[in-house]
């Protein structure tokens, strides 16, 4: 298991607060928000798993909650190596 670093879990503890806040925007209860921020945590903290979730996908229309490229596929709430992801921010 990996130890982090003070910086790495000041960066940890932000992301967790980001990701809890777009998750309870989405319609998530404060517990489901706070399970799936610490399914990325884990994921992200031995950077070994690279599953993603929709929610990290420029193809995830947060709105209209469904898949802007139409894969059948679309789970939300779960870590998935989907072959059409796109990262978020990426050009
Ligand atoms: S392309 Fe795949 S990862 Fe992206 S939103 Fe659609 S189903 Fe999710």
């Amino acid at each position: 298991m990996k130890l982090l670093t003070v910086e790495e879990l000041e960066i940890a503890i932000i992301k967790h607060t980001s990701r809890r806040k777009i998750f309870e925007e989405d319609g998530l209860t404060e517990d489901e928000a706070f399970d799936l921020a610490d399914v990325l945590f884990e994921r992200d903290k031995e950077g070994m798993d690279n599953r993603k979730l929709c929610y990290e996908c420029k193809n995830h229309n947060r709105l209209l909650k469904n898949c802007k490229v139409k894969n059948p596929f679309f789970l939300p709430l779960i870590l998935q190596r989907c072959p059409q992801f796109e990262l978020k921010g990426k050009k």
